[in-house]
């Protein structure tokens, strides 16, 4: 008997034994096409020697100095390349463990600028509905997904939530993409109105929504129109790139696409490629100075801020990504799984939408397509799609719709950056059996 909390208490999960390339292997020998990297993880697939290589120089040279002591040569050199990358102002790296810890450190830290700035009435936080930002109470609460957030109710941070930018799912037929994007942009000034003009201190989104809604990307002009009302209230706007940053969406932080640029910008997930936990919080000088002018430090902190192998994981994952042109790669082949989904679902009866960018691509499981309605939940569409995909020897990431119906049942897809026009064939072909094999026996 496993001894391991898993997720989901009833699984009985195959042993991971192994990682070649793209592929999974488990104790039984079976291969599984990681087409999902995990959780948008994997971007450099199972087996990179760089990165191999660089975990483990760093823990034979120094594992570990905590950081209320130490500075250490990785973490500055992989700050020094971040930054020399990051849109916009941002001029400073805060190294956490994780996404959620991207991101609580984000809110904290734009707190702490507006209460060192003389503003503590500066207290609201607006975040999006059927959003994710992570699973600490903090990030949880930032959150606006109803089926994550109904057992943790009385301990939420008080929170509002804004539309999101759904074009599929939520553009009304009057409207077009851009009239759309404006209209739900709208939203955001609305309700800094409505909270009080000078009581909100951060608005936060995903630039491409990753785990609830999909891989769905803002229409064009929404995130500048954010950008603007951001601007005109003095409320910092963090971007959460904890999925879809590092290169997935084909440009390196995916706001580059939206030409914007954050207060705040939180990554995760693709900056240690799965060979060590890293995630990193950047912010803009003027955040950091107001800080550093002020009480002189950021009031946070984690034991494992700064860890130097994750650091040098990251560096190595960063420096590959660069050097091996691997962004111009996943543009060609987001190109390439791109078309050969809407090859083998774009007449499908049951897909609704076929989405993404670069290497972040969704689908969208519909009963009826033109109607857009979602399936019953009560079929549990995504956890048997999950495990026929696996049964066809592919990792994916089906999420269902959440209770309201707002949003459908998605299959999330985030292949390594490395795989081949063959292998996204592969996964593409695999997909559409699971797929079938589902929907045939609803
Ligand atoms: N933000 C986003 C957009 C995410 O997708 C996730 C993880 N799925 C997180 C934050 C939380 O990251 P982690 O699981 O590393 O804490």
């Amino acid at each position: 008997m496993s001894h391991v909390f898993p997720r989901h208490c009833h699984a009985t999960l195959p042993t991971a034994v192994g990682g070649e390339g793209c592929f999974l292997i488990d104790s039984d020998g079976k291969r599984y096409f990681d087409g999902s990297g995990g959780a948008a993880v994997s971007c450099l697939g199972h087996s990179n020697i760089r990165v191999r290589e660089a975990v483990k120089a760093q823990v034979d040279q120094l594992a570990f100095a905590h950081t209320g002591f130490f500075t250490s040569d990785p973490a500055e050199r992989l700050a020094d390349l971040l930054i020399s990358q990051a849109p916009g102002d941002l001029d400073r790296v805060y190294f956490v463990s994780g996404g959620s810890e991207a991101v609580e450190s984000a809110i904290k830290l734009a707190r702490q600028y507006h209460v060192e700035r003389g503003q503590p009435q500066r207290r609201h936080l607006i975040a999006r509905r059927q959003s994710y930002h992570g699973n600490t109470i903090g990030a949880l609460s930032a959150g606006g997904n109803a089926w994550r957030r109904q057992q943790f109710g009385p301990l939420l941070v008080e929170m509002s939530h804004i539309a999101p930018c759904y074009d599929y799912a939520e553009r009304r037929d009057d409207e077009t993409p851009e009239t759309y994007g404006q209209r739900v942009a709208n939203e955001l000034e609305a309700e800094i109105l409505r909270l009080g003009e000078d009581s909100v201190m951060a608005f936060i989104a995903e630039p491409v929504v990753g785990a609830t809604l999909g891989a769905v990307p803002a229409v064009p002009g929404y995130f500048r129109r954010v950008r603007e009302i951001c601007d005109r209230y003095g409320v910092l706007l963090i971007l959460d790139e904890v999925m879809c940053g590092m290169g997935r969406t084909g440009h390196l932080f995916a706001c580059d696409a939206d030409g914007v640029a954050p207060d705040i910008l939180c990554i995760a997930k693709g900056l240690g490629a799965g060979y060590q936990p890293i995630g990193a919080m950047l912010c803009s000088a003027g955040i950091y100075d107001s800080i550093a002018q002020g009480t002189g430090f950021f009031q946070h902190g984690h034991t494992y801020v700064g860890h130097p192998v994750a650091a040098a994981a990251g560096l190595a994952v960063l420096q590959e990504i660069l050097e091996q042109d691997l962004i111009a790669q996943v543009r060609q082949r987001g190109d390439h799984a791109r078309a050969a989904l809407q090859a083998r679902f774009g007449q499908h009866a049951h897909i609704g939408d076929i989405r993404g960018r670069g290497l972040f691509l969704g689908v969208e499981l519909v009963a009826d397509r033109a109607s857009k309605q979602s399936f019953d939940p009560a079929f549990g569409l995504a956890g048997r799609l999950k495990k026929a995909a696996f049964a066809e020897g592919l990792v994916c990431y089906p999420m269902p719709g959440t209770r309201d119906g707002r949003n459908g049942d998605h299959v999330l897809l985030a292949p390594p950056f490395i795989a081949s026009e063959a292998e996204l064939d592969l996964m593409v072909d695999r997909l559409g059996r699971a797929v079938d094999g589902v929907i045939g026996a609803l």
